[in-house]
């Protein structure tokens, strides 16, 4: 019989709705969680998941809201725990680069960048971790990236963002490891999304000769290592930035 580790588990995916976001969506299902996708807007793709997820057999739902926005995600944790329980599991996923140079970035690009990315997930955590406080387990997960650890060139408030997200890991595995919770960060290399789309075929081509195992990731490949952290396997490991990358910063 398969085994379901994350069985009677509840998820909560911010950015579920499409790329990696829906890549862990599916797995952590798949594992035996109920998943609750937050995101923007309910588009005819989240419609889909929803109904794919639901079709796994687990409880599946959504949430939209702006992780940005601070009342938004108050509102919408407190109704996703009154809808589906509490949140045994909070996956940090929703993120947005704005490219530019930094004499070329805007006070107001860097802000965005900022408040999304690293703001958000502060204010998504912070609505979590009470109840996970009072169960005396949870898991979070941190979606950082490569670009946080080792810059690049034309990301200043990206790799900024990135790089805050992995200092909020290690803080808060260090508030919260006496109670019980885990807190971790993933770091992507460059993974074949609608973020990284728009790569060009030269710059794609330089690209993966960086990447020693010579070629991007998928979406699932990021899934994996999310579900690892949000398995009972992972219970003895938390602070750490895990890199899946195939190699291209070590
Ligand atoms: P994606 O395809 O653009 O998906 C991101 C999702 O987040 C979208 O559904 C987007 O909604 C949503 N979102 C954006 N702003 C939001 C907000 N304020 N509140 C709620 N949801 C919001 O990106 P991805 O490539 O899957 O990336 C997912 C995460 O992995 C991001 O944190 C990204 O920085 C990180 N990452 C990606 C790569 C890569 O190579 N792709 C590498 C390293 C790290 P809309 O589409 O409606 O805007």
């Amino acid at each position: 019989a398969q085994t379901k580790p994350l069985a009677g588990k509840t998820a909560f995916v911010t950015g579920g709705a499409q790329g990696i976001g829906e890549a862990i969506c599916r797995k952590l299902a798949l594992l035996g969680a109920a998943v609750v996708v937050n995101d923007l807007r309910r588009t005819d793709a989240a419609e889909k998941l929803l109904d794919s997820l639901a079709a796994s057999g687990v409880k599946a739902g959504m949430v939209c809201f702006d992780v940005s926005n601070e009342e938004a995600v108050e509102a919408g944790i407190a109704e996703a725990i009154k809808e589906y329980g509490p949140i045994d599991i909070l996956v940090n996923n929703a993120g947005i680069s704005l490219d530019s140079l930094l004499i070329r970035t805007k006070a107001d690009d860097w802000h965005k960048t900022l408040n999304v990315n690293l703001t958000g997930s502060f204010y998504c955590a912070r609505a979590c971790a009470k109840s996970m406080i009072k169960a005396r387990c949870g898991r979070i997960i941190n979606i950082s990236s490569v670009i946080g650890a080792m810059g690049n060139a034309g990301q200043v408030s990206y790799s900024a963002s990135k790089a805050g997200l992995m200092g909020l890991t290690k803080t808060l595995a260090r508030e919260l490891g006496s109670r019980g919770i885990t807190v971790n960060a993933v770091a992507p290399g460059f993974i074949k999304t609608q973020m990284t789309a728009a790569l060009s075929g030269e710059h794609a081509e330089k690209l993966v000769e960086q990447i020693p195992l010579n070629c991007l990731g998928e979406a699932e490949d990021v899934a994996e290592a999310v579900a690892f952290l949000a398995s009972p396997a992972a219970r003895y490991i938390t602070g750490q930035v895990l890199g899946v990358n195939g190699g291209m910063y070590m």
